[in-house]
């Protein structure tokens, strides 16, 4: 027996599970497995194999801190002056359909789902920012009214601050009335049980080296040599696309995330964006999740190798301590870190790059609630070819 036949796959697992692929998905993040279920339950003959690299998820999906968020004011209005009035509200319809896809799919409890608003917070050096928000408030409710169908979605809250008990790093704050918060996990885990209920085939800890298009299909080759042929194949590595197409406008964008111990008497209830969104911060019952401050070292951050760093660490330990626990005795239960996809336009990339191979990348930093629309957008373009 020689080495090259030491990871030869066997005659039933070839059969079972790398023959007549319809459609090879690479990625099992939220993305993923929503075009993986969108296609098999539109055509449920097809047969439609998820590769995933790692034991679980290993991006973004079962990393982030689960903002069911399309957008704060500032950001917005950020949105409109740098991508224009057309981009930014089809990018926000985009993420409030996502986030009704993903609660339809699975349903609120399984993902456990809470409307209990978002809101940004501003500093005093923010004060002109705070000031130019509040004054665009009227016309931002008018198309979210269009775009979302709910009305006075953002109010100033400033009485607030003092319920949650903030300190002084927090001056001026408007809520969000229709951002809400999922348990990542649960939400995650809920995927995946849809896809293996509607028959998707999901293989864990392998990782795709090579695509290439040949006649009638693609050729997918594995780390260890593994090799099958697929009808279509799409992308959805995300932060990780350019790493097998680098002509993609796509970048990896670490996050790095504190969960705190329980914290007795926590006043702290819904999600926050501090300091332009830079920072945000929610509970999960009684702890603390605060991640953010990827701008404090912008080129170590564009990673797509996980870990943290002591001065994102002290940052964000810093902001517990100054602005949203002052006077708190808290302690570090985990810390972790996950990777985003980003590029020029906050836009996901949706498009097929050959005639037999598709992408669905590049969620940014609301992939929970625009990945489930971009998954059933990336599934429509393979479906509407087989
Ligand atoms: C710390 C953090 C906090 C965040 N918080 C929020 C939030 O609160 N709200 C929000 O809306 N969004 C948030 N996001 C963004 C959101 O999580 C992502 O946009 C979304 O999960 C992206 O999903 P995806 O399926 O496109 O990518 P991923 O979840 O990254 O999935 C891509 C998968 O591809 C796999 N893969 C990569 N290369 C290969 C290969 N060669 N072969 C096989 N498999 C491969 C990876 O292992 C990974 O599992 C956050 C992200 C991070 C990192």
């Amino acid at each position: 027996m020689t080495d090259v036949l030491t990871n030869n796959l066997s005659f039933w697992e070839k059969d079972t599970w790398f023959d007549q692929v319809d459609v090879a998905i690479i990625g099992s993040g939220l993305v993923g497995l929503s075009a993986a279920i969108a296609i098999k339950q539109q055509s449920p003959r097809l047969k439609v194999l998820v590769l995933e690299r790692g034991a679980l998820p290993s991006g973004a999906s079962t990393k982030n801190a689960g903002f069911a968020c399309f957008g704060s004011a500032s950001e917005l209005l950020d949105d409109l002056s740098k991508q224009g009035e057309e981009l930014t509200w089809e990018t926000v319809y985009m993420r409030w359909n996502g986030l009704r896809n993903l609660r339809e799919l699975l349903g609120d409890a399984a993902i456990g789902y809470e409307g209990l608003g978002g809101y940004e917070l501003f500093r005093e050096a923010d004060k002109d920012l705070y000031e130019a928000s509040l004054d665009q408030l009227p016309e931002l409710n008018r198309r979210l009214k269009e775009v979302i169908g709910k009305t006075a979605v953002f109010r100033p809250s400033n009485d607030k601050i003092g319920d949650f008990g903030f300190g002084g790093g927090a001056k001026h704050m408007i809520l969000n009335s229709a951002e809400g918060q999922i348990h990542t996990g649960k939400m995650m885990l809920a995927l995946t049980r849809k896809a293996q209920e509607v028959g998707v085939l999901l293989v864990h800890g392998i990782t795709l080296t090579t695509l290439e298009q040949e006649e009638g299909g693609v050729v997918l080759v594995m780390s260890d040599g593994w090799k099958f042929k697929a009808r279509k194949a799409l992308l959805c590595t995300n932060g990780f696309a350019a790493q097998l197409m680098p002509q993609l406008d796509v970048v990896p964008a670490r996050n790095q995330v504190l969960i705190t111990q329980p914290i007795a008497g926590l006043k702290v209830n819904g999600c926050f964006h501090y300091d332009k969104g830079y920072f945000y911060l929610r509970n999960i019952d009684n702890r603390i999740l605060i991640g953010g401050g990827r701008h404090l070292s912008p080129e170590v951050e564009q990673t797509a190798a996980f870990g943290t760093t002591e001065l994102i660490r002290n940052a964000l330990r810093d902001l517990l301590d100054t602005v949203f626990l002052p006077g708190v005795s808290w302690e570090e239960d985990f810390w972790w870190s996950g990777i985003l996809g980003v590029g020029n336009s906050k836009k996901p990339l949706i498009e097929w790059v050959d005639t037999h191979i598709a992408v669905a990348v590049r969620m940014g930093g609301m992939g929970v609630a625009i990945g489930s629309l971009v998954g059933a957008r990336g599934a429509k373009l393979i479906s509407e070819t087989l």
